[in-house]
């Protein structure tokens, strides 16, 4: 990882945002799912420990609670076309370009999924784009609903400094979502909703995988991609592949019964 990484919080303590009020936004339910994802005692009270993590920046409060059941795209249409536009991402456009192609291809390497990266908002199965979000929300994405023609919006933030690594970092988080992960209370996912844990995950823990090759089967080789806009920062592209890649774990062939991947 590079030595941004380092400074990362401290970016995010010039974010100021009410973190009662989002406490009384999230309302009782869902304060109570987010204690529970956090480890804490779910009582739905925003006492000072639930706005200590509060205050952490996390992903997509939308997504507490209303996540159904194993979601996920089926088997028949595993190829999911993903595009974005990103008008005010300060990193500039061949950056952002990197990051999408770095997250896509983790999660590829990942799981049986095929995600590809398009130009076109209303072709795209899973479409992004940028805005201010509340309080400290990074960004938001829905979970697919076990049907092909869905179509996903994801929205990132604009109220924040990105760099590729933290961009990278928080559309692998989004497009876990958008490929059936709903968050994880282990800080080694990226699923897990808080990125301003140290050192935070930047490879598919042992939660993701599992999720993933349970709903997708094992990664297939997908085709070469062409290299990022400018060529830059190709080495570092390819150590993150590898890493992403030698972290998986295959899982054991079916047996003789006939045992299927696919649920
Ligand atoms: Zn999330």
């Amino acid at each position: 990882m590079s030595s941004d990484e380092n400074t990362m919080p401290a970016k995010f303590d010039t974010i100021k945002f009410d973190a009662e009020a989002t406490a009384k936004n999230l309302g009782h339910a869902n304060l109570k799912a987010f204690q529970t994802w956090m480890s804490l005692e779910p009582d739905g009270v925003a006492g000072p420990k639930t706005i200590t993590k509060l205050i952490s920046r996390f992903c997509s409060m939308p997504d507490f609670g209303n996540a159904p059941e194993d979601a996920q795209w089926p088997t028949s249409c595993l190829d999911v076309l993903c595009a974005y536009a990103f008008d005010q991402v300060n990193v500039g456009a061949s950056v952002v370009r990197e990051a999408w192609l770095m997250a896509l291809e983790t999660w590829n390497h990942t799981c049986g999924i095929r995600l590809t990266l398009g130009n076109d908002l209303n072709a795209a199965k899973v479409w992004a784009t940028d805005g201010p979000l509340p309080g400290s929300t990074l960004a938001w994405s829905f979970l697919p609903q076990n049907r092909c023609d869905d179509r996903i919006e994801q929205r990132y933030d604009t109220l924040v400094t990105w760099d590729r690594d933290f961009l990278a970092k928080v559309i692998l988080h989004e497009i876990g979502h958008a490929i059936g992960l709903e968050h994880s209370n282990n800080q080694a996912d990226i699923m897990y909703p808080s990125i301003s844990s140290s050192p935070y995950s930047t490879y598919p823990g042992p939660g993701d995988k599992s999720t993933l090759v349970r709903y997708y089967g094992p990664p297939t080789t997908p085709p070469p991609l062409p290299p990022p806009p400018g060529g830059s920062n190709v080495k570092h592209f390819s150590e993150y592949l590898a890493k992403a890649c030698s972290d998986y774990d295959p899982p054991a062939p079916p047996d003789d019964s006939g045992g299927n991947l696919f649920p």
